[in-house]
């Protein structure tokens, strides 16, 4: 875990409507710019939350509304940590579901490269669900320290 405090801490939720695929990269970016991250950086992080908050909104409440939990923290030396939750209907195999190109997806309308896309772009993704439960995605990217 992370035993220093963060030095700043966002806690927001909304309801799981494709609406919010865009305020949740809002909110991302106008957090991760406060700690003056590179134009790249930004982008990447942006683009990493969308992917993880379409699934929740797509997948996890797939033919329901819930609720998306986004906590977003930035540490000591430019760590930035972001989770994004959701207590939808989980997934079955992790593992099989962070391969390229595996989507459960059946209209063709989706590549399955969400995942690999937010593995391309942070440093670390950390996936946690249970089925019937939810799942919670964790990744983190150290932001570059700019003299
Ligand atoms: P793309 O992201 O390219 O549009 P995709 O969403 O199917 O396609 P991934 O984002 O890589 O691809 O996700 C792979 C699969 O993992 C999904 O098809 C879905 O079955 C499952 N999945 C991902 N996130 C969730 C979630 N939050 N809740 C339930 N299932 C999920
Ligand atoms: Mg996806």
């Amino acid at each position: 875990m992370n035993s220093r405090k963060p030095e700043n801490l966002m806690r927001v939720s909304f309801p799981s409507r494709s609406v919010n695929e865009s305020l949740s990269r809002s909110l991302a970016a106008a957090f991760v710019a406060l700690a003056d991250p590179t134009v790249e950086e930004l982008c990447d992080i942006k683009t990493a939350v969308s992917e993880a908050v379409t699934n929740a909104i797509v997948h996890g409440y797939r033919d329901t509304l819930g609720v998306v939990y986004i906590t977003a923290a930035l540490y000591p030396g430019g760590r930035f940590i972001i989770t994004i939750r959701d207590r939808g209907c989980g997934i079955a195999d992790i593992q099989k579901a962070r391969e390229p190109l595996f989507t459960t997806c059946e209209t063709g309308e989706r590549a399955g490269l969400g995942f690999a896309v937010m593995e391309e772009l942070m440093d670390k993704v950390k996936v946690r669900s249970r089925l019937g439960e939810g799942t919670i995605v964790t990744m983190e990217r150290t932001l570059k320290t700019r003299e």
